[in-house]
């Protein structure tokens, strides 16, 4: 027989939290809570495999679950005492989703489940409480109603709206029994008027039409948006678990909050988070009243924190919070309920945070002996150092203050004002930057979110929906700006007597919670010494050398800033744009003899040698691999007729020359056309200069620093072993004479880029006559797929939203194919000169999953843009751990 539903609490505990693929994160947790002592009310949870059940079969569940589910209520009955039904001291019950991962998708929880009209009688009496019965039941009947009946959540407020004018008051809480009750009968006429059938008063019928609500909840479409975006396979199902409620809403010795065992924003080990008295479930994040603070520490005046307020059972909090740290050994997100100044536990799990946190919790907790060293080089994920490699605002840059909110996650952004979620996505399509203004975001909200730079809420706290989104995407938000009107039908905000229209551009800064008018100058991050010391222990775990894409003085101190280890493709075409030299390089392109080119060349000869001065002063004594010149010629002509006929002057030349050389350069297809190692091959004295420029500025650096650097030549788009045998002559040749000139010897190597099929596929004999490989991967994927990156655009993306391709290839290496043959390459390599020296130099050596496969071929290094420097150290050093298995499997 199959075990379809598991119980938690009063000393039952079926599950564990590495059942959470089972009993969904939620569940497997409450059972984990309560067996390592915790309070947790007693309840059941019904397994994943029933949500998949009920998919497949259309609604239908397996047959003994029925059975399996009154079994587990008559053990909750009777932990608790009280009967589910009973007309006099009823059990009530929350209903609540839980998958695998966190998913805002999902359905809402119901609470006070099992409520009726005998039972709200029963309650009444049994809690002595009037006010609360009615107050439970009337939020009831608005939770499973909106919930689970799918009635608009505005028909509910409104006629709370209306008892309070009526009743001549202001706040919910000024309302008296008589009231709520009341508003029950309204809400129960109200529910049957919309749906055509009375509110169900069975208990059981009740409890069955939210079981059904979660599963059915797990195909509706903002869960299945959801799951696209965060890569959720369909088929994990969600889990369901009844619980018996506890009560935070029955006095003022009564709370409920959300709390962090550490500062989700900042990775500051202090309590962190938000409760309210008198309250109950999502009254906290529902942002209806003003949440307080949990510590007295963080309470500003005319805030109570709960430390004050309830000293007893924050004090049993604190101490919840110190066992679950150490049992779960990470951050917890915990929600909790106090009950007659009893504490409860409703929930933990792993809490989400911002990259800055997530890296100062996995060095602290490390310190602190809660995990080693290599864990805490696991726990950060790679990609999200990007966020703290990114702009803040400029101190001193001006700006113009429209309001303030509360910081709720990290970071800077400009953009235009949009107030739908649908007009973020289509303007940020357009490639525009876009900020979205909401009174308050909602999981139908996500894929805006998604699409824009940031993120302002006028409502809301910390914890609020738009808080927790932002922050787990990295977006900066600023939440519960008060001061800020929105009004979305005038597509306008106003602050402060400004009004911002939609498309004007405000800046948010989420760090302090600060809304600005316009653009605000940004300025580079500084590095926490948190960040240095997990970058150090990456270092001591990683195999993989980095270097950095670098071929500007600027790029190559950005990437020694960050610790690349040399540089592993410097392109040497970006050093002929320059206004002061393109004269000369279009001077070599026109002229039709080798003695014209050489005079040009030998104009372009000292700027070459300068810039490798420089390269390798800053890159001292380290490997800096440089390509010879890769682009056809014609990428240097301008294409306008006018700049045309301005270089023509400026040669001496006739225009009708200038054009027919033009459309002699002119190629169908360039990728495939006149260019690397080809152009060496009928124009060698291109090649001789620069390797001349090469040589002879190692040479002057040795002489000058004594750290002799070790140029590393490559050739580029090299197809058969000849070519690069033509060239490394060639270079050999210039080595010498300038050994010669110079009166010194200096360490070189000379390599080749394998980005065509065929090299890879011949790299045996092209290994004879290289002294390295590396793997310019962007063209090896275009060439292996035939298929160009200037176009893909087109249908790319189409392809991977359609899951034709799993992922863009030119992001993340596709294993199979390009992956195939970068692995024949290095194997064939390697078995003709053991040791040969291979790295990758293509956009995929800063991608975490490309690395990862790098590691598993045992590729000597990679290189990436300076900027990535950081994610692909960190990203080497998990993929050494992981023992350099594909994880992109
Ligand atoms: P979510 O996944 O959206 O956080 P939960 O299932 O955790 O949804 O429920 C939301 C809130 O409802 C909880 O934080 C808690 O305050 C309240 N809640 C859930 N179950 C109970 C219960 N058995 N007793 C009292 N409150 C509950
Ligand atoms: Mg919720
Ligand atoms: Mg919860």
């Amino acid at each position: 027989m199959t075990d379809w539903v598991y119980g938690f609490g009063a000393g039952r505990n079926d599950g564990r939290a590495d059942m959470r693929n089972l009993l969904g994160g939620k569940g497997a947790n409450l059972a984990e809570m309560a067996s390592i002592g915790l309070p947790v009310p007693p309840g059941f949870t019904i397994t994943t495999e029933v949500c998949t059940y009920f998919t497949e079969k259309g609604g239908a569940y397996p047959p003994d679950l029925k059975d399996q589910v009154n079994a587990a209520l008559a053990r909750v009955e009777s932990a608790v005492g009280v009967k589910f039904g009973d007309a006099t001291n009823p059990l009530l019950v929350s209903v609540r989703s839980g998958a695998r991962v966190s998913m805002p998708g999902m359905m809402d929880t119901v609470l006070n489940l099992g409520l009726n009209d005998e039972t709200v009688q029963g309650l009444a009496k049994a809690s002595g409480d009037d006010r609360f019965a009615w107050d439970s039941y009337r939020r009831f009947i608005q939770m499973y109603g909106s919930v689970v009946l799918g009635v608009d959540h505005h028909r509910f407020e409104e006629i709370i709206d209306d008892a309070k004018i009526t009743a001549g008051v202001t706040e919910d809480t000024q309302l008296t029994a008589q009231h709520w009750q009341q508003v029950a009968d309204e809400y129960k006429r109200m529910v049957a008027d919309v749906t055509g059938a009375p509110f169900p008063q069975d208990p059981h019928d009740q409890l069955w039409g939210a079981i059904g609500a979660v599963f059915g909840s797990w195909m509706n479409q903002r869960a299945i948006t959801y799951r696209r975006l965060h890569d959720i396979p369909a088929d994990w199902g969600t889990a369901v678990n009844v619980q018996a409620m506890v009560f935070g809403n029955m006095g003022n010795d009564c709370a409920t909050g959300v709390c962090f065992t550490r500062d989700p924003s900042t990775g500051e080990n202090i309590f962190y988070g938000e409760y309210l008295i008198n309250a109950q479930g999502e009254d906290v994040v529902a942002g209806i009243r003003t949440p307080q603070p949990m510590s007295e520490a963080r309470a500003k005046p005319g805030e109570r924190s709960m430390e004050a307020a309830m000293p007893a059972a924050y004090a049993e909090l604190v101490a919840v919070r110190a066992t679950l740290e150490k049992h779960y050994a990470d951050m917890q997100d915990i929600e909790f309920t106090v009950q007659s100044n009893k504490l409860y536990m409703l929930q933990t799990r792993n809490g989400k945070r911002t990259a800055a946190a997530s890296l100062k919790i996995a060095v602290d907790m490390a310190n602190e002996g809660l995990i080693d060293r290599t864990e805490a080089v696991r726990r950060v994920n790679p990609g999200s150092l990007d966020q703290l490699l990114h702009p803040t605002l400029d101190p001193k840059a001006p700006r113009k203050l429209l309001s303030r909110g509360l910081p709720a996650s990290p970071g800077a952004a400009s953009g235009v004002v949009v107030f739908s979620a649908d007009e973020a996505e289509a303007r940020a399509q357009k490639g525009e930057a876009v900020i979205l203004v909401r009174i308050e975001t909602s999981p139908e909200d996500i894929h805006g979110m998604h699409a824009a730079r940031g993120i302002l809420t006028t409502r809301g706290g910390m914890t609020s929906h738009a808080a927790v989104v932002a922050r787990g995407m990295g977006r900066p938000c600023v939440a519960g700006a008060g001061g800020i009107v929105v009004d979305y039908a005038a597509q306008a905000l106003m602050a402060g007597g400004v009004t911002v229209q939609a498309g004007e551009t405000i800046t948010l800064d989420g760090a302090t919670g600060e809304v600005f008018a316009g653009t605000v100058a940004m300025i580079e991050p500084k590095l926490s010494g948190d960040f240095e010391t997990l970058m150090g222990w990456a270092d001591a775990v990683r195999r993989l050398k980095v270097r950095a894409n670098a071929e500007t003085p600027l790029d190559a101190d950005t990437a020694r800033k960050f610790g690349a280890e040399g540089i592993g493709l410097c392109r040497t075409e970006h050093m002929f744009f320059d206004p002061t030299r393109i004269a000369a390089v279009r001077q070599m392109i026109m002229s039709e003899t080798e003695g014209g080119r050489r005079d040009a060349l030998a104009k372009l000869l000292p700027y070459q040698r300068a810039d490798f001065v420089e390269l390798f002063r800053i890159m001292a004594g380290l490997p800096v691999t440089i390509r010879l010149l890769d682009p056809p010629l014609h990428e240097f002509l301008p294409h306008k007729e006018e700049e045309l006929a301005e270089v023509a002057e400026s040669l001496g030349a006739d225009l009708a020359t200038m054009k027919r050389r033009a459309a002699d350069l002119a190629e169908a297809n360039p990728m495939l056309g006149h260019r690397g190692c080809r152009l060496a091959m009928t124009y060698p004295e291109i090649a001789e200069m620069q390797a001349r420029a090469i040589f002879e500025a190692a040479s002057a650096v040795a002489k000058e620093t004594g750290a002799a650097p070790v140029p590393e030549i490559m050739i580029p788009l090299v197809a058969t072993k000849k070519e690069l045998e033509i060239s490394h002559a060639q270079i050999d040749k210039v080595a010498a004479e300038v050994f010669a000139e110079a009166g010194t010897t200096i360490e070189y190597l000379v390599g080749t880029m394998i980005e065509l099929p065929r090299a890879a596929l011949i790299a045996d004999r092209i290994a004879e006559s290289a002294d390295f490989f590396s793997f310019g991967t962007n063209d090896l994927t275009q060439t292996t797929f035939g298929l160009s990156r200037d176009d893909a655009g087109k249908f790319l993306p189409f392809y991977v939203e359609k899951g034709i391709l799993p992922k863009d290839p030119f992001v993340s290496i596709d294993v199979d194919g390009v992956g195939a043959l970068v692995k024949i390459a290095s194997e064939k390599g390697r078995g003709v000169k053991n040791g040969l020296k291979l790295g990758i130099c293509g956009e995929h050596g800063g991608d975490p999953a490309s690395i990862q496969f790098c590691e598993s071929v045992g590729l000597d290094y990679v290189s990436c843009s300076p900027y990535r420097v950081p994610v692909a150290r960190l990203a080497a050093a998990q993929a050494a751990l992981s023992g350099g298995g594909d994880r992109t499997a």
